[in-house]
């Protein structure tokens, strides 16, 4: 039986890699989903395979509990809710490592070694900071929290206090192992700094945060593994744990930001709401008609979705307009923001969904020299990711984050559903130059009408 488990474990872990490896392309990220899906289900299968199960009765009740939760939160909750609902996973994974250090420390705490223990704490920190810092992400994307920082004076002395107090029990755990007040306390201080880690971070930056979160969730299971034995957590927690970390890393090139500087810059606060669409002046607002022709005349368009084009879940109809578009002889792109949207890849899951070409679509250093040669940029329910005050005003908050230069186009025409502002909360100059038309509604229904009106023209 130990074979067929350590057999089972090490296809798991390379179907594992495989996903991941499959992950990094578009075209092949389905594929990888689908052997990563395959490798926990036989990393399951071994694990009930072994010898210590004395009763699968709880076990049972937890699948059928935990699969119809999930099967659930598949169905409902919407592609919007993605990133709430993906800082929900990160919790709860984090939440069930902590249980079982807790659990292997409650059973073992008289006779714990020195490695044991250490990974046994390590999982705790790790997971109980994992699972309240990730709660309040949830609650803060979800709209239940208030999405700016919330800060106090003096926070980011107390968070490291807090912090070194936490850090120093871990250490005073590995040579007192059976100081059993030392761990509980550490456990709970880290329940509490997941909170303070997360209260002071605007919504703006938590893609990064719930990375982040994620290769801590990952590196807890890893602990988990070395506290109980079992290879396949030690694996599948350091994949995960390090590539949570690499996502964190390019997501804060994306925003052109330093770790350091979301976790304690608090980004987004009030104070920092200066500094935009200061140069006044009036949105033109365009004919539909007007923008169907002049479209459908153009050598080349570019769309550039945003998070509305989600809301307004309008990837199909634009497909369509793609499509009649390229009849007429139009050449078509789709430019593309790392963090357009509310999660990393939300628009090339939608347009992949749409079944627009993976060929048509093309990233921010590709697209941004072509700008200047477009006819009409079409930017759909997109706001931040097109703001030009982020390349010229050094001041805005979002200075330095870069982004598509649609400005530059000869053309820009901007659906969307009045005047409101975007993820940041900041005004956006583009909305105010004279080469920019306003085309006010539903992205879904202008598009559609757009169709419709294109084939007239
Ligand atoms: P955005 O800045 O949030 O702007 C979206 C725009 O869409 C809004 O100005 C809104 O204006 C418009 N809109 C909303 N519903 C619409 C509808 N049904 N039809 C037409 N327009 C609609 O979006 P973005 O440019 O994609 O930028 C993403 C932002 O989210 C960035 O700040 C990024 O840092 C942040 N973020 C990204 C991630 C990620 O991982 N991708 C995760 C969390 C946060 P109206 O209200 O006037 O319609």
């Amino acid at each position: 039986m130990e074979y067929t488990i350590a057999f089972s474990y090490l296809i798991a872990s390379l179907l594992f890699i495989y996903g991941l490896r499959c992950l990094t392309h578009p075209e092949t990220a389905r594929r990888g989903m689908h052997a990563a899906e395959l490798g926990m289900l036989l990393a399951i299968v071994g694990t009930l395979l072994h010898h210590e199960i004395v009763s699968y009765e709880y076990i049972i009740a937890g699948f059928i509990i935990g699969g119809a939760i999930g099967a659930a939160m598949s169905h409902w909750v919407p592609m919007t809710a993605l990133p709430q609902r993906t800082a929900l996973s990160h919790a709860f994974g984090a939440l069930a490592a902590s249980l079982v250090g807790i659990a292997e420390y409650y059973t073992h705490h008289g006779h714990l070694g020195g490695f044991k223990m250490t990974a046994i704490s390590l999982e705790v920190l790790l997971g109980s900071l994992t699972t309240t810092g990730s709660l309040i992400a949830a609650a803060k994307l979800q709209g239940m929290l208030p999405g700016a920082p919330m800060t106090f004076k003096g926070q980011n002395l107390f968070n490291m206090s807090l912090i070194a107090v936490t850090v120093g029990l871990f250490f005073y755990l590995m040579v007192s192992p059976a100081t059993g007040w030392a761990f509980y306390l550490m456990m709970v201080l880290a329940f509490v700094f997941g909170v303070m880690l997360v209260l002071p971070i605007g919504s703006a930056d938590m893609p990064v945060v719930m990375a982040l979160l994620n290769s801590y969730a990952g590196l807890a299971a890893a602990a988990t593994g070395f506290a109980i034995s079992n290879n396949v957590l030690i694996i599948a927690g350091t994949l995960d744990g390090f590539s949570g970390f690499i996502l964190s890393i390019v997501m804060c090139k994306a925003m052109n930001r330093s770790i350091t500087n979301v976790l304690f810059g608090a980004f987004g606060s009030a104070s920092s709401d200066s500094g935009a669409g200061q140069e006044g002046g009036e949105m033109r607002e365009v004919i539909l008609d007007d923008v169907a022709t002049q479209m459908a005349y153009a050598r080349q368009v570019v769309f550039v979705p945003g998070y509305g084009m989600a809301t307004a879940q309008a990837q199909h109809v634009v497909r369509e307009l793609c499509d009649s578009l390229e009849e007429r002889g139009v050449t078509v792109k789709f430019a593309i923001h790392p963090v357009a949207g509310r999660m990393p890849g939300h628009m090339n899951v939608l347009l992949a969904e749409a079944n627009v070409p993976y060929s048509q679509l093309y990233e921010l250093e590709q697209i941004n020299s072509d700008f200047p040669n477009t006819d009409v940029s079409v930017v759909i329910g997109a706001n931040d990711v097109v703001n030009p005050d982020a390349r010229d005003n050094p001041g805005s908050p979002i200075a330095g984050m870069p982004i598509l230069e649609v400005d530059r186009s000869k053309n820009v025409i901007v659906l969307k559903r009045g005047k409101g502002k975007g993820f940041s909360g900041i005004e956006n100059p583009l909305f105010f130059k004279p080469n920019t038309g306003m085309l006010y509604g539903d992205a879904k229904d202008s598009l559609a009408k757009l169709v419709h009106a294109v084939k007239e023209a």
